[in-house]
């Protein structure tokens, strides 16, 4: 089967074509700027690059040029649009009643559109998504796959705020957590790697510009380090993480800002980025601290600290933990802050083969014979993990 695996942003598509058998990327590529001017590209498999300026006022226009890139006759890995057997739309909330993936009904819709205040720059830009595809695809089977559906088996002593009962059950006010996808598949990923042991604590650092840490028992999401929304838990690229709720009051008061205001700095202009003093590519963070420069340390320090505080929380909410697995940008590809990060957990019995640990965007065991504790680098892959929960559905 040929999976169109569709993540749609406000402004932005980015689109894959999978082949569902041999799990090979067929095609892929992202529509920029709609609603703008349009930039388009597309790189099928072994191919080159092409990227172009396209008119798109809407998220139409650009399902239009996906289609047309994928069924062009030089460069297309597609005959035609009849050889997209189903689409999976990701979505990034789900709420409280969408808890697993499903496949596209008007009911659905409705659900997602309905908890649309719970992500309100994502949701309605995914409805785009799937409507603009209903109308090209129209007879083509479609199943969304959520962000927080991985996460709804935590139980209600992870995801309930101690705040009056009232804010859970009439306005949805809870934890929810995020990447369900990439920690779904990273730790089914990493149960594979240890055999698919009956019993299992895994933990599972999901670090890229946005990230969190998971833990699983038997396979099951028993926590997450975002919360109601996707500001919560660690220091990020532009994220400030856990916080204080009083500093918001207290900046407002104290510098005149909107609730708005104090959020946007929250989201966007804090993290890493703020403590560094301008960076927020963890490239660049680690290249000035290794020219000794001292926020850009200290970004680093915060980072990993906060990390292992949060694999420390979770070993002991598990009572133990069997294997750690790191994924994304920084997890995959930086031996350097995974050291940073394990070296608070060697009380644990933990040890890090410092070999083994240059890995760079490869799979990888990472920890000595020796360790209490094996740590993984398991790369991330979204897409393919919707594109085998659109195909098993749809069988
Ligand atoms: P997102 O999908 O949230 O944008 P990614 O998983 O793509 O995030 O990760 C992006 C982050 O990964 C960036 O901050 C980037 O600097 C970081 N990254 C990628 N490669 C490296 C590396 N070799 N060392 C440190 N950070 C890296």
């Amino acid at each position: 089967m040929n999976v169109l695996v569709i993540n749609c942003g406000s402004s932005s598509l980015k689109y894959q074509v999978i082949d569902s058998v041999t799990e090979k990327v067929e095609a892929k590529g992202l529509c920029e700027r709609i609603g703008i001017d349009g930039v388009f590209s597309y790189q099928p498999a072994g191919g080159d690059k092409e990227e172009s300026e396209k008119p798109m006022p809407t998220h139409n226009e650009a399902v239009s040029y996906v289609i047309e890139a994928l069924t062009n006759k030089d460069t297309g890995v597609l005959n035609s649009l009849d050889e997209i057997d189903c689409v999976g739309h990701r979505i990034v909330h789900g709420g409280v009643n969408l808890t697993h993936s499903y496949i596209i009904d008007e009911d659905v819709i409705k659900e997602i559109e309905g908890c649309s205040d719970l992500a309100p720059l994502h949701n309605p830009a995914h409805i785009l998504g799937i409507r603009a595809c209903q109308k090209l695809m129209p007879n083509t089977p479609m199943v969304v796959v959520f962000d927080t559906a991985f996460q709804q088996t935590m139980p209600p002593k992870a995801y309930l705020y101690a705040i009056p009962y009232k804010y859970f059950e009439e306005d949805k006010v809870r934890k929810y957590g995020f990447h369900g996808t990439s920690h779904m598949f990273v730790s089914s990923r990493a149960l594979e790697l240890m055999g698919n042991p009956e019993h299992s604590k895994l933990i599972v650092c999901h670090l890229g510009n946005g990230a969190s840490v998971s833990c699983e028992v038997d396979g099951k999401c028993m926590e997450n380090s975002m919360g109601l929304t996707p500001l919560d838990g660690l220091v990020m690229g532009t994220r400030c993480g856990d916080i204080d709720p009083s500093v918001v009051e207290f900046l407002c008061k104290k510098r005149g800002y909107s609730v708005e205001e104090v959020l946007k700095i929250f989201n966007k202009e804090s993290g890493v980025l703020a403590v560094s003093d301008g960076m927020s590519d963890f490239r660049d963070i680690a290249d000035a601290a290794s020219k000794g420069n001292d926020r850009a340390q200290l970004a680093l320090d915060m980072f990993a600290y906060r990390v292992a505080k949060y694999i420390g929380s979770y070993a002991a909410a598990m009572n133990g933990v069997d294997a750690i697995c790191f994924t994304a940008g920084i997890g995959e590809n930086n031996g350097m802050i995974r050291g940073m990060i394990c070296d608070y957990l060697t009380f644990l019995g933990l040890e890090l083969d410092s070999e083994a640990n240059k890995v760079i965007g490869e799979e990888k065991l990472v920890s000595t014979a020796n360790s209490s504790i094996k740590v993984y680098v398991i790369p991330t892959n979204e897409e393919l993990a919707i594109a085998r929960e659109t195909v098993a559905l749809i069988k």
